[in-house]
């Protein structure tokens, strides 16, 4: 296993389940260094949605005009970009996102459902709690155009007026005078993806069928015919049966060698992290700002504030005006509560394909290498039943992935 960010350590933990001995080799010092770190903790059933729609051309237009707070591109002449752009475009038609969220919903609900399972097995705790999470709106005209949209039903989704969501949670008062509306959905949790992603790393180190080895950089491979033999590493070489590659933003380096270029582009988010003072005036429940596009979401005895989508290549430059953005923020609705001057500022790549669904499945050319890359937005609530469908297709067993997985012409999807 290449990684051992989220989607390496799940997947891990389901192929040991199938009976495999896994390695699992990552150049970092610890689980969840890159874009499992400080992520916003929402497993986000009721958001998994493709980000390529039929609204999102002009929204990229207004980015490159500078007019989104939320979306930048911040790095123009980029060719990763473009020929990811490109491809963008070609998912925004209304079918392909229908399409593509439906696959997304799909993946996600099984991995909430299969993070639940898994949590009771291995008994972890991850500051997480399984009451839904609330969608709130500011603005009038956004929540009455939500109001026409699905809700209720199956969905998971119950709207609500402003005064029934201050009753219900009176942490949300702070947002008195603005608030509209919103939904409440049942089908989220929330957790610390960091926390989860080290104590299933322990814990698997304990049961004895998984060994992690950090600090070890993978740099290429033995390959004779169409069969990986060993990985190759700064720290030495591994012999292998399998090999999978779960790098996040990596993975297209670490497919190199084998011809393939997936498209997943480093979109990078910002993070802070707040001790609460005062909880009474922290709402319980995660809340996304649909008007603001901020994601809220109370860890503990600390406050997480994430947003922004910015096209800058690989760089993980924290970014003084875009963290002063979440900075002003919480000044804004929680001063008092939380201690703004003690924030930990944090960004983070999420790797992500044009469609947002993830590359799952062995390279064509190949007897035994696998893809589990490019979760986007959706990483830390697409994990734990990724891994599984992951495990199940290498161990030959019947599983989802044609429904779930991204496509491409060098991607077998058994
Ligand atoms: C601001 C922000 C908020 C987010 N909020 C949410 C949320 O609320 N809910 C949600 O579901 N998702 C969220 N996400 C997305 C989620 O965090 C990612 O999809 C997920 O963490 C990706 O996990 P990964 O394991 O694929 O990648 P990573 O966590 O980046 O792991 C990849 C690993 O590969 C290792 N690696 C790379 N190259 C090599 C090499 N050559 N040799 C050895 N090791 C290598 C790296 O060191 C790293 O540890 C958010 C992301 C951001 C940025």
């Amino acid at each position: 296993m290449i990684g051992a960010g989220v989607i390496g350590v799940t997947t891990a933990y389901h192929l040991a389940r199938q009976g495999f001995q896994v390695l699992v080799l990552d150049e970092a010092d610890v689980p969840a260094a890159m874009c499992s770190h400080a992520n916003a903790g929402i497993i986000a059933v009721g958001h998994a949605s493709s980000w390529a729609g039929p609204a999102a051309p002009r929204q990229m237009v207004r980015a490159f005009l500078g007019k989104e707070p939320s979306v930048m591109v911040s790095r123009f002449m980029d060719p990763d970009l473009w020929r990811w752009g490109l491809s963008f475009l070609r998912n925004c038609r209304a079918a392909a996102h229908r399409k593509h969220s439906d696959a997304m919903a799909l993946l996600s609900r099984h991995g909430r459902s299969a993070l639940q399972d898994l949590e009771r097995e291995a008994g972890l705790i991850f500051d997480q709690a399984h009451d839904g999470v609330y969608y709130l709106y500011t603005c009038p005209t956004q929540f009455a155009a939500r109001l026409q949209g699905d809700f209720g039903g199956d969905t998971g989704f119950t709207a609500l007026d402003a005064p029934t969501l201050m009753q219900m949670d009176p942490a949300l008062q702070t947002f008195d005078g603005r608030l509209q509306g919103g939904l409440i959905s049942n089908v989220d949790s929330k957790g610390d993806c960091q926390k989860f992603t080290t104590s299933l790393a322990n814990w698997l180190s304990d049961q004895g069928n998984v060994t992690f080895h950090f600090g070890c950089k993978v740099t290429g491979y033995d390959i004779r015919g169409a069969t990986v033999h060993a990985v190759l590493t700064d720290t030495g070489r591994y012999a292998c049966d399998h090999v999978v590659i779960a790098a996040g933003t990596a993975t297209p380096k670490l497919t190199a060698s084998f011809g393939v270029r997936p498209l997943i582009y480093p979109v990078k988010g910002y993070s802070a992290t707040y001790p609460i003072l005062d909880a009474s005036h922290i709402p319980d429940r995660p809340f996304i700002d649909e008007t603001s596009l901020l994601a809220v979401t109370r860890l503990g005895d600390r406050l997480r504030v994430t947003a922004i989508a910015e096209f800058a290549g690989h760089d993980k430059t924290i970014t003084a005006d875009r963290v002063a953005y979440l900075d002003r923020y919480v000044a804004r609705y929680f001063s008092g509560a939380v201690d703004v001057a003690q924030a930990e500022h944090w960004a983070g790549l999420r790797p992500t394909t044009p469609s947002g669904r993830p590359y799952l499945g062995r390279l064509r050319k190949t007897a035994n290498v696998w893809l589990n890359a490019g979760h986007g937005q959706l990483g830390w609530t697409m994990a734990v039943g990724a891994g599984e469908v992951l495990a199940a297709m290498i161990a030959g067993k019947p599983n989802s992935g044609a429904q779930v997985s991204e496509t491409a012409r060098w991607l077998t999807i058994p």
